[in-house]
């Protein structure tokens, strides 16, 4: 007979990452109910394409939280929900610091109550700043530039410390550039505003945008675009589950770089999604955006021999590939 697997409390699963960590969940057996307060999640992908239990609430109402708990052995947390727009978060860093630094306090003193003790959280390589060494290992310097970087790091802060006196055990994983859609159509990403440079280009190749700009053509790279570790974001969710089972098996608490270990160019990624799409896609050259370092580009190698995790879609056009299909789907 086959154990029944438990049953994971999934914040911000109505999001791009905790979306695909969900199917990822529901494909290896597990159960999953996802706390999501909707304000960048989608209630739509939730109950037509994951049909997971949604509670509609907020990681900082506590009484929510001890009533989730107390209703259903969840066995283990993990958080996705947090504001990540780091413009926003310069202008606006009280926002940033509640929700993601208290809400995720109140969220593993509630845990701590109900003695869940298993939180596999969503950290970031912001948390580095400005790169001394390239490829960026899990014990290089930590000096965010920016309150989104700040909040996440006094999370991993916090997780070390809840280890120390409460024995709550976490994996927390620091991202680089998560990118692409669920290889089978059924989720991508959809944020409003949308930032970021993917999802951007492939609305310049639907018509829905004139022209992709480039912030900055003269940095210190072989085309004079910004380089960055974009990672399949399935790829990710997968090693989410590892992290969780890591942990369900008496792992330590411990951190992992996620990225593809290869760098790309702005430039490059256009190229890319120019042959992928078939289409022209018009760009405009711009000034730097302010804060973004030339190159960032992660050491992934510790997730692969302590996790055995393969990412499995490295290459660009397969990234972009899976991104335009939903897209297309989406909007096309
Ligand atoms: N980028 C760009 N044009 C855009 C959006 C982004 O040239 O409209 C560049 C940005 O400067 C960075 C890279 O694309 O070098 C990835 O940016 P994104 O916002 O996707 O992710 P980030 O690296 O900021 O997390």
């Amino acid at each position: 007979m086959t154990q029944e697997k438990p049953t994971i409390l999934v914040t911000g699963g109505a999001g791009y990452i905790g979306s695909h960590a969900v199917l990822a969940l529901q494909q290896a057996g597990y159960s999953v109910v996802i706390l999501d307060n909707l304000v960048y999640g989608h209630r739509d992908l939730v109950e037509m394409v994951l049909k997971a239990e949604l509670i509609v609430g907020d990681t900082n109402d506590r009484a929510l939280l001890d009533q989730i708990f107390a209703s259903r052995a969840i066995a283990a947390v993990m958080h996705f929900s947090a504001y990540a727009y780091v413009g926003e978060s310069v202008q606006d860093p009280a926002k940033y610091y509640r929700n993601n630094v208290v809400g995720t306090l109140t969220l593993l003193e509630a845990m701590v109550a109900a003695s869940v003790k298993r939180f596999v959280f969503s950290s970031t390589c912001a948390t580095y700043g400005e790169p001394q060494t390239i490829p960026i290992p899990e014990d290089h310097p930590q000096s965010p530039v920016n309150p989104y970087g700040a909040s996440k790091l006094m999370v991993e802060q916090m997780l070390r410390d809840f280890d120390h006196a409460y024995g709550l055990k976490s994996v927390y994983f620091r991202y680089f550039n998560a990118a692409g859609a669920s290889p089978n159509g059924l989720l991508g990403e959809d944020h409003n505003p949308e930032t970021h440079l993917i999802p951007l280009v492939l609305q310049t190749a639907l018509g829905a945008r004139e022209a992709i700009s480039v912030f900055g053509t003269d940095y210190p790279t072989p085309d004079g675009t910004c380089i960055r570790d974009y990672i399949h974001v399935s790829d990710l969710a997968d090693a989410h589950v590892l992290g969780l089972e890591y942990l369900l098996k008496g792992g330590n608490t411990d951190v992992f770089n996620l990225g593809n270990g290869n760098g790309f160019s702005v430039r490059e990624v256009i190229e890319a999604a120019c042959e992928v799409t078939g289409r022209e896609i018009a760009v405009v050259e711009c000034d730097r955006r302010p804060g973004d370092p030339p190159m960032l580009v992660g050491s992934s190698e510790k997730a692969r021999r302590v996790l055995g995790w393969q990412p499995q879609y490295t290459d660009m056009k397969e990234i972009i590939t899976h991104a335009w299909q939903w897209h297309q789907g989406r909007h096309g």
